[in-house]
């Protein structure tokens, strides 16, 4: 049985200062439940504000808890919770927005303004024994499917959003760049929604060959020696095709500049990476040739479709994780994050005590 006065929490204090510290178990609000803490999952996002101590205008200045990518057992139902009940086995969507502005009524929550993020300062995150978390952000795992597939939910949605965002469909030709997490549950829902013919590209030969075994039809290993022009010219003629779609997931700059002239004219090149807040593109080739860009920012009622294609059995994320630490070995996790040693994909932090 877990010790219900014990809830180890991770808060990083300032730039590499993590650590683990007890905090009160909170109190669901009347509208939230309390959950004792599954998995959580370290994203490049946890990573920059531990290296960084910021992501654009997201500044740590106070503590912040760390994780966001969780699922969880409820332990106790605020008073007006009907769709969960204790016990329940769920998925965690981290964001829980307004509901009253426009962006909220118009059914784009990601885009409004006073969300609530879990570990985007200065809003915390979940990596703790118990977490309060809205309800209704929290999906119930059938009983098949367990807590770290849960957890993954959240990097897959992103992946279901962008496909969304490119309308990808039976029969789509799809570029996607970078194979990191994103990328490769970019491929995973691209598959899912029909994609037949997909190309993936990356920097890193490993990151490649798992993006091959997780069904990538083609693989590019982008080097410092390609020009640009052939790194395009073998895109199409692998492929057979222009791509109809392209996604960026490595943020690179020469990355979104193969997204958007790669696609064929008419596509759709989608932009999920975030890197340098200023990219050099050729606009005017894309406006020529009628390319959509568009944006990707996290995701919008993207968390059903993403459990369901897990449920049944569609995609298979189990792959994604590589690495698995205890909550007590945070620091340890963190540190295999931050040096990449044994080539981490997914690193999984298990929050449950056991016995
Ligand atoms: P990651 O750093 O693990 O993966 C990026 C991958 O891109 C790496 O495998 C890297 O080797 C590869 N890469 C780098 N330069 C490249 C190039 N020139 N060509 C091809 N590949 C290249 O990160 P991740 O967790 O997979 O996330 C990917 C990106 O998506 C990050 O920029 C992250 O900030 C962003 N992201 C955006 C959203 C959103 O809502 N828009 C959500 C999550 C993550
Ligand atoms: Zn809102």
């Amino acid at each position: 049985m877990a010790n219900k006065k014990d809830n180890l929490t991770a808060v990083l204090y300032t730039v590499n200062d993590l650590r683990l510290e007890q905090r009160p178990i909170p109190e669901p609000k009347d509208d939230e439940v309390l959950l004792q803490m599954g998995c959580v999952g370290i994203c490049g996002s946890d990573v920059h504000y531990l290296v960084r101590g910021r992501i654009g205008d997201f500044i740590v200045k106070e503590p912040m808890i760390m994780g966001h990518e969780a699922s969880g057992i409820v332990a106790k139902l605020g008073k007006n919770v009907t769709n969960l009940k204790v016990g329940d086995r769920v998925a965690i969507e981290p964001g829980v927005p307004c509901r009253k502005c426009n962006y909220c009524k118009e059914g784009r929550y990601n885009l409004c303004p006073s969300i609530f993020f879990c570990a985007t300062p200065p809003d915390h995150g979940n990596l703790s024994r118990y977490y309060v978390h809205a309800a209704d952000f929290c999906f119930k795992l059938p009983d098949h499917m367990s807590l770290e597939e849960g957890a993954l939910l959240e990097p897959l949605s992103v992946g279901v959003h962008a496909c969304r965002r490119a309308n990808v469909q039976l029969g789509s030709v799809v570029l996607i760049c970078g194979a990191g997490p994103i990328g490769l549950v970019t491929l995973l829902s691209a598959k899912a929604m029909g994609a037949t013919n997909i190309i993936i590209t990356d920097i890193v030969q490993n990151r490649l060959d798992i993006a091959k075994e997780l069904g990538a039809n083609h693989t590019v290993l982008i080097t410092p020696d390609l020009d640009e022009q052939s790194v395009i010219k073998s895109v199409h003629k692998t492929l057979g095709t222009a791509p109809d779609i392209s996604i960026d997931c490595s943020g690179a700059e020469s990355s979104i500049r193969l997204a958007i002239q790669a696609t064929k004219n008419g596509g759709v090149a989608v932009l999920v990476g975030m890197g340098a807040p200023e990219v050099k593109v050729p606009l005017v080739t894309a406006l020529i040739r009628e390319v959509d860009i568009r944006g990707v920012f996290r995701y919008c009622n993207d968390y059903p479709l993403a459990l369901e294609m897990v449920a049944s059995g569609k995609v298979n994320v189990k792959p994604l994780i590589t690495h698995n630490f205890k909550l007590e070995e945070t620091l340890e996790a963190f540190e295999t994050a931050k040096t990449g040693k044994g080539n981490p994909i997914k690193i999984m932090i298990h929050c449950l005590q056991k016995g």
